[in-house]
């Protein structure tokens, strides 16, 4: 009965600015082709999308919505893309003998 097609995939969000007049009205935007769903910003939490970086699935959490200085972040992605890496074993090696091999002479 409907035509409305449903979506087999995870959106992946863009913040975007659609009010008209001057008016802001911020809404994510699907980035995907032939998609043109959005979600209002402010209930966008808790919906489930595409990370921007990995492209694994997550949670829009509170924390994406006040990563950007209190706001929504512009291209919502994990919690474990806003981690920094960890230091490898061979930046670990090179700081080693970074230290070590640097004698201060006085
Ligand atoms: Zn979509
Ligand atoms: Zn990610």
């Amino acid at each position: 009965m409907s035509s409305k097609t449903v979506a087999n995939h995870l959106h992946r969000y863009k913040k975007k600015n659609i009010g008209v007049n001057g008016k802001e009205f911020f809404v994510y935007v699907c980035t995907k082709p032939a998609c043109s769903h959005y979600v209002r910003i402010d209930l966008a939490e808790g919906k489930l999308c595409e990370c921007n970086k990995c492209h694994e699935a997550m949670i829009i959490t509170r924390e994406v919505m006040t990563k950007s200085s209190g706001k929504p972040m512009t291209l919502p992605h994990c919690l474990g893309c806003v981690k920094r890496k960890k230091v490898t074993d061979v930046e670990v090696g090179a700081i080693t003998e970074f230290l070590g091999g640097v004698k201060t002479t006085p």
